[in-house]
């Protein structure tokens, strides 16, 4: 039987990442009691002093806020933390496959392995992780054999669609929540969960397992192919004598198609748009729909480029070599607002000029530690000032306000040579170009 409506819903987290440790402050927010569960000691530990162990805006200040209440506790100990759960949400990683494009599904498979042998009482095990569709039918499976007899385990998929960054609000406030393969004990249980965000209309689709993990895939997909089908445009642009960055503003005024994932230039990264549309490249292909993988595998393939032409721009702004000279890199984060660094564009980009021989200066406002972790060979300056200091070319590949804000008279003199690569088609050419800049924009006209 579901807990009474009276009772307080217990919820437990698996896997306190990006995602994880998002959801749990989250779900304490809207009043729930909450434990957060982590294999990584070091996560647990931060987050329950207090410390996010990533920088994701706003979520500092909620975390101490819910942890003062008592309602959420981190822990490593997954026996104790699923014995007292009503509800409980994997949100383990998925990444790719060191060897292949599909996704690794072994944390999500331990996870929810670890959450049916704990179970002591009637349970919904919801999962959030991005996995490939027919994932959950199988995780099913696995929870009706491990699951203890006499207790009712229903296993359900709620995709999850925040972006890092945003993860706050898009997790207090989603554009939609999508309920897959719930029994109607199973949506009660997570309208009650969704209250808040269901109060203020935030459309609920039930659905069956395989659409719920498709939807997932499918909007990052679309957002990916977006960017890709920017980036083509852009190279047309530039054989063609076009502007890309005027032609995505007049574009962005259809609202059939929007003006935002339209700004060409470096292309996407990061935890989830590469990895995820890889794994539903591989997915597509076991099930025989090619087309769907041909068209991601351009996607792909197009956004893959972007970083080769960053590259070629930077060689050909040091005319052709950049063996022993300096290059000012402003951004190591794969998007502004976060310091993910995972299948990061920027540091990508960074790392191959070092490899030609370069020597490489990151800067980026949030992203240094982590940076630094991923590529400790490449050197890190504190500002923007001193990334730049004697550089022979400086490239900006990540879009932060700070760079966009940034004096391009005050930062020339500091140079060996004022030449500018602005890899993400955000900074005004113009006027770097009055500060005596040699400006170069993905798609744009040269000067
Ligand atoms: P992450 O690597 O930041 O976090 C995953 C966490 O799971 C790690 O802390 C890891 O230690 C923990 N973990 C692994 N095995 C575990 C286990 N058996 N029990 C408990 N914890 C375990 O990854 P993330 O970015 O938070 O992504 C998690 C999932 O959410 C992925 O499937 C991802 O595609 C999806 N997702 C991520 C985002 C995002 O913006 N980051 C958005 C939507 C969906």
């Amino acid at each position: 039987a579901p807990p009474p409506a009276d009772a307080p819903l217990r919820i437990t987290v698996l896997g306190t990442g990006y995602l994880g440790a998002t959801h749990a402050v989250a779900m304490a927010e809207l009043g729930f009691d909450v434990t957060g569960v982590d294999t990584d000691q070091s996560k647990v530990d931060a987050l329950a002093a207090g410390k996010v162990p990533f920088f994701e805006p706003g979520l500092d200040v909620l975390l101490e806020k819910n942890l003062a209440t008592g309602r959420l506790r981190f822990t490593t100990d997954v026996a104790s933390a699923v014995s007292q759960g009503d509800v409980h949400f994997v949100c383990v990683g998925t990444p790719q496959q060191r060897t292949s494009h599909a996704a690794d599904l072994r944390f999500v498979e331990a996870a929810t392995s670890a959450i049916a042998r704990h179970l002591t009482k009637d349970a919904v095990i919801v999962g959030k992780s991005t996995v490939p569709v027919g994932t959950a039918a199988r995780l099913r499976e696995l929870v009706a054999r491990e699951a203890p007899a006499g207790v009712e385990a229903e296993l359900v998929w709620n995709p999850e669609f925040l972006r890092e960054g945003k993860a706050v609000a898009d997790t207090l406030h989603p554009d939609r929540i999508v309920l897959g393969g719930v029994s109607a004990r199973a949506e009660a249980t997570l309208r009650r969960v969704y209250a808040g965000p269901i109060g203020e209309g935030t459309p609920v689709v039930v659905c069956d397992l395989p659409t719920a993990e498709l939807v997932k895939v499918s909007a990052n997909a679309f957002l990916a192919t977006k960017i890709s089908f920017i980036n083509a445009i852009a190279g047309v642009c530039e054989a063609a004598g076009a502007d890309v960055t005027v032609l995505a503003d007049a574009l962005g005024h259809d609202v059939r198609i929007g003006r935002q994932f339209l700004d060409a230039g470096l292309g996407f990264g990061g935890g989830c748009l590469p990895k995820d549309i890889r794994a539903l490249m591989h997915r597509a292909n076991e099930l025989g729909a090619y087309r769907a993988s041909a068209l991601l595998q351009q996607v792909d393939e197009i956004n893959m480029g972007q970083r080769e032409r960053v590259i070629d721009l930077a060689l050909a702004a040091c005319d052709g070599s950049v063996l022993n000279k300096r290059v000012g890199v402003l951004g190591a984060a794969f998007k502004p607002l976060t310091d993910d660094v995972r299948d990061s564009p920027a540091l990508n980009v960074a790392a191959a000029l070092h490899l030609r021989g370069a020597q490489v200066t990151v800067y980026d406002p949030e992203a240094g530690d982590t940076a630094r972790r991923l590529f400790p060979t490449l050197s890190y300056a504190t500002s923007a000032e001193e990334a730049v200091e004697g550089a022979d070319v400086v490239l900006v590949l990540t879009e932060w306000d700070e760079f966009l804000q940034v004096d391009p008279a005050a930062l020339a003199p500091l140079t060996a040579s004022p030449r500018l690569i602005d890899a993400r088609g955000k900074l005004a050419a113009d006027a770097w170009r009055a500060a005596g800049w040699q400006f170069t924009g993905l798609g744009r006209v040269a000067a």
